[in-house]
């Protein structure tokens, strides 16, 4: 059995849904749908996610929805329109969810909706099973996914042809609960090892997951396969084509995972799976995120004393910090951390504690950074890559900030200013991938 996810472009428009139902035709073992809500139709369209959150800010606001929901209704019944059904069903579903957001049911509540009722309204275009997703996914307070789904989930797809809504579950005091922005991909993951799905097929508008961003890296191309601590590793910096939390339950069974793109269906897309035939010769692609601080400290023979470690990464918690990376020498300690939401003044008063309190004899902060990872299994025997990839850099006069390893084999870590790293991720792009 297949399963598949389609994002919110490949479910926009009826254009959209009749290339959809091409694509399940195609395969009888495509028999379980898990839907986004209906995505941009061009560049400057609307989620209609993002349309339902402001409707909930409205119902908050003014205690009336109506001119943000007409919006939302009008998508809705034309894409009926143009699929030539007409269902007293969806106008009813369409009145209940307005109504629902004006009592005030909340901003899990609205934003599911979009899911909720485009997935109920492809059952009714494809004649399969609508499932509600609040009655198989049940997400723990602290976000894991209830043991309770496995089961759930197991007694109720029974059959096939179902249609599932992405994006929400069930809360542990049974309301609607939304995973993080994105999150369909993570239904489709679990729906995935609930059935255990021989695939899990994710539909997308791109070709694949590309070895470098594509919008900006010239003669960059999808990668045709790549293990799931490779998208992890990518996504850390900045490759955004499938939701890093995702990967979780379907690598914990197994259970490969197809990228493919519902606008050229012939393509084979990316296949993401536990191992790779090529792991020990190739690194795969190379990716960049931007918005860092670097926070430094040293002072002689510091990890020497006890418990230092611990002491300052409370430090910077209070102060805001957290960090995705962290490089440690015997005298010093640098941590990488996102900029959002880390003020300046946050900044100035962790420096000053830092010298302060702890005696700290450097310290220095740096915004505005930029991590490159350079991404592929076995990356430490690769060292022609990534001699290439830092003489690219030298060669462009980008100068590195620092550079590490982590502590997987899968990933190279450069600094850079932030203002250089397109032209870093070029230049590294260059040296190993230019075809
Ligand atoms: N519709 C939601 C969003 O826009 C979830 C998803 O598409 O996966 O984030």
């Amino acid at each position: 059995m297949i399963v598949c996810k389609f994002g919110g472009s490949s479910v926009a428009d009826a254009k959209q849904l009749k290339k959809v139902k091409a694509i399940v035709n195609k395969n009888e073992d495509r028999s379980i749908l898990i839907v986004s809500a209906p995505g941009k139709r061009n560049k400057d369209d609307v989620k209609v996610t993002d349309l339902l959150y402001a409707s909930n800010t409205a119902a908050k606001e003014k205690g009336d929805c109506s001119s943000e929901f007409s919006k939302i209704r009008s998508r809705y019944l034309e894409i009926l329109s143009d699929l030539e059904i007409e269902s007293a069903e969806m106008i009813e579903a369409l009145d209940e969810v307005e109504k629902n957001i004006n009592a005030g049911a909340g901003s899990d509540y609205a934003a599911s909706r979009g899911e909720y009722l485009n997935a109920r309204l492809i059952a009714i275009y494809f004649g399969w099973t609508f499932v509600d997703a609040q009655d198989l996914i049940v997400i723990n307070d602290n976000g894991t996914i209830n043991d309770e789904t496995w089961t759930k989930t197991k007694a109720k797809l029974t059959g096939k042809n179902y249609v599932i809504p992405g994006f929400y579950g069930n809360s542990e005091s049974g309301r609607v609960k939304t995973f993080s922005r994105g999150g369909s991909d993570i239904s489709g993951a679990i729906i995935s090892k609930a059935v255990d799905a021989s695939v899990y097929e994710n539909w997308t508008d791109v070709a694949g997951c590309y070895n470098a961003d594509p919008r900006y890296i010239d003669g960059a191309y999808p990668i045709s396969e790549m293990t799931y601590g490779e998208v992890r590793d990518l996504s850390i910096v900045g490759a955004s084509v499938f939701h890093p939390e995702a990967i979780v339950p379907v690598h914990a069974a197994g259970i490969p995972i197809n990228i493919r793109n519902t606008n050229s269906d012939e393509e084979p897309g990316t296949m993401i799976t536990t191992s790779r035939d090529d792991a020990d010769s190739e690194v795969i692609g190379v990716s960049a995120e931007t918005g860092f601080i670097k926070v430094s400290v040293s002072r002689l023979l510091l990890m020497k004393e006890p418990g230092i470690y611990n002491v300052l990464s409370t430090m910077l918690k209070v102060h805001g910090i957290s960090p995705v990376l962290t490089f440690i020498n015997p005298d010093s300690i640098c941590w990488i951390s996102s900029s959002a939401n880390v003020s300046d003044k946050a900044l100035a008063d962790l420096s000053f504690r830092l010298k302060d309190e702890y005696k700290m004899e450097n310290v220095s902060t740096k915004k505005n950074m930029a991590v490159v990872g350079l991404v592929g299994q076995g990356l430490k025997k690769k060292p022609l890559a990534i001699a290439n990839s830092i003489n690219a850099l030298d060669k462009a006069n980008i100068e590195i900030d620092s550079i590490d390893f982590g502590t997987s084999d899968l990933c190279l870590y450069i600094l850079v200013d932030q203002k250089n790293s397109k032209d870093a991720v070029q230049a590294i792009f260059d040296a190993n991938f230019r075809k």
